[in-house]
């Protein structure tokens, strides 16, 4: 089939934050986002582990402020561990929620200020999307 976005899509992170907050969810975090977030702030991967993550199931994921939302690592409206930042938040906005339809992305234009116009166009052969299920 035949992608709507065969032509790419703009977008170029601001690194605003916008994304860092709002509703609970979460960000999952595999062995290599681990190892390389633990190595980021100094950390063994255990004492990263008993510090920043939260098990849900088999699996990990980054604490968030129970009020807020805010991931564990969103300081002063921006993430402090940008540069070693998860696969997950990597990948963002490239979600297959957010490509399923042009409506779709159109939405996520709308919390995402870097989905925009003027954006540098990224091309459908570099987008990959990030499954969390
Ligand atoms: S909302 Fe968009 S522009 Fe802002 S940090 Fe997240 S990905 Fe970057
Ligand atoms: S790790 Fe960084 S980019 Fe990912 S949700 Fe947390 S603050 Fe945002």
């Amino acid at each position: 089939m035949e992608r709507w976005y065969r032509g790419g899509l703009r977008f170029a992170c601001t690194e605003c934050g916008a994304c860092c907050t709002g509703g609970a969810g979460y960000t999952w975090v595999g062995e290599a986002d681990a190892a390389r977030l633990a190595a980021q702030r100094g950390l063994s991967l255990d004492a990263f582990g008993r510090r920043y993550l939260r098990r849900v199931g088999e699996r990990y994921a980054l604490l968030e402020d129970r009020r807020t939302g805010d991931c564990v690592f969103l300081e002063r409206g921006r993430c402090s561990v940008y540069a070693a930042r998860p696969a997950q938040c990597r990948a963002y906005p490239f979600w297959p929620r957010n490509l399923a339809s042009r409506e779709a992305w159109n939405a996520a234009a709308r919390e995402c200020e870097g989905i925009r116009d003027d954006a540098p166009l990224i091309p459908a052969e570099r987008i990959r999307t990030y499954r969390t299920q």
